[in-house]
């Protein structure tokens, strides 16, 4: 039973029911906000068909050379096309993959080819994939991940089985990462409000110091634009719009911090007794919280809950990012 330390239950029954050969489709396609786990899940299917000493059918033991190597990333028959942070997948590389997806698998039932982040694929690379797709080669299993299925085009998501990933409840991300990754309780509950629900987004977060400083940046910028004219904000949303990654990215970026602070002055305004997930901004947190009333903070958090849960299902980020940033009052 190691498919748990993904946490996403409902898309583990469904991968493990197709591990079976008789199941196995040749294209995947997993989706969900960036940090929710479609990297870990894609990699766990593998390791669940490929591994030497399956516990039990569809299982996977985490501990045989086979497991190990596709943890580590070295399993000859499986491969990763990585990315730089923001850049996109260009043709060539999908061209590159292309020859080694019609080898026969070396030593595991299929070959994989494993390509996160698939809505940053220029056209040329979609289209060169999409060759893959029309004509799969026997014996080779295509594994997408993306933001949304809107992200990409409708007829390279249709050749998929689409897998969906929403965040986790933040009571699940807390046990996975205290029991899977050994956080503290404290800590594990800190980060899974902080990321709401996302186990690698927490991760990187208790890892990466930048990952903190970028959350920080948000923050700041959240309060310099409360501060600021309805037509501000809406400049400063067209800011977060020039900036090199998607509208859809931006959001997925944006509005979890947001969501946490507006979390924060609903525990501040009803004065309860749970710890805070920006602590260091306690100051501002009352300050904003005690010119509001509970009825607006409430509004404003679930309009952001709402958002994140839609992040998949947007037309249109920017206007969701707007309407969002336009709901609090001024508060000069
Ligand atoms: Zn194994």
């Amino acid at each position: 039973m190691q498919w748990n330390l993904c946490g996403h239950d409902l898309a583990i029954d469904f991968l493990r029911e197709h591990t079976k050969p008789e199941k196995m489709r040749q294209a995947y396609l997993i989706t969900g906000p960036d940090g929710v786990g479609r990297k870990s899940l894609a990699l766990a299917f593998v390791k669940a068909i490929c591994c030497q000493k399956p516990p039990a059918p569809g299982e996977f033991c985490n501990d045989c050379t086979t497991c190990r190597q596709i943890d580590a990333k070295v399993f000859s028959d499986l491969t990763i096309i990585e990315q730089e942070d923001g850049k996109e997948i260009k043709i060539d590389q999908i061209r590159e993959m292309q020859k080694t997806l019609t080898l026969s698998p070396f030593q595991a039932p299929r070959r994989f080819v494993l390509i996160p982040n698939f809505q940053r694929a220029t056209a040329g690379a979609a289209n060169a994939l999409l060759k893959s797709l029309e004509e799969p080669p026997p014996r080779a299993v295509l594994l997408l991940t993306a933001d949304a299925r809107e992200s990409l085009l409708e007829t390279i998501a249709s050749r998929c089985e689409q897998v969906r990933l929403g965040p986790l409840t933040v009571k699940a991300t807390q046990n996975v990462l205290s029991d899977q990754f050994h956080l503290t309780e404290d800590q594990a509950l800190h980060l899974a409000h902080l990321t709401s629900g996302r186990i690698g987004a927490s991760l990187r977060y208790h890892d990466d110091p930048q990952v903190v400083e970028a959350h920080n940046d948000i923050l700041v910028e959240l309060e310099d634009q409360l501060e600021k004219t309805y037509r501000a904000r809406l400049q400063y949303v067209d800011e977060l719009m020039r900036q090199k990654i998607s509208p859809r990215e931006q959001a997925a970026r944006v509005i979890p911090v947001w969501l946490g602070f507006w979390r924060d002055c609903l525990i501040s305004v009803a004065q309860a007794n749970i710890p805070l997930v920006n602590v260091e901004h306690r100051e501002w947190i009352d300050k904003t919280a005690s010119r509001m009333t509970l009825e607006q903070i409430q509004k404003v958090l679930l309009a952001h809950e709402h958002a994140l849960e839609q992040l998949e299902s947007y037309a249109n980020a920017r206007l969701v990012l707007e309407n969002l940033l336009l709901m609090p009052p001024r508060l000069p």
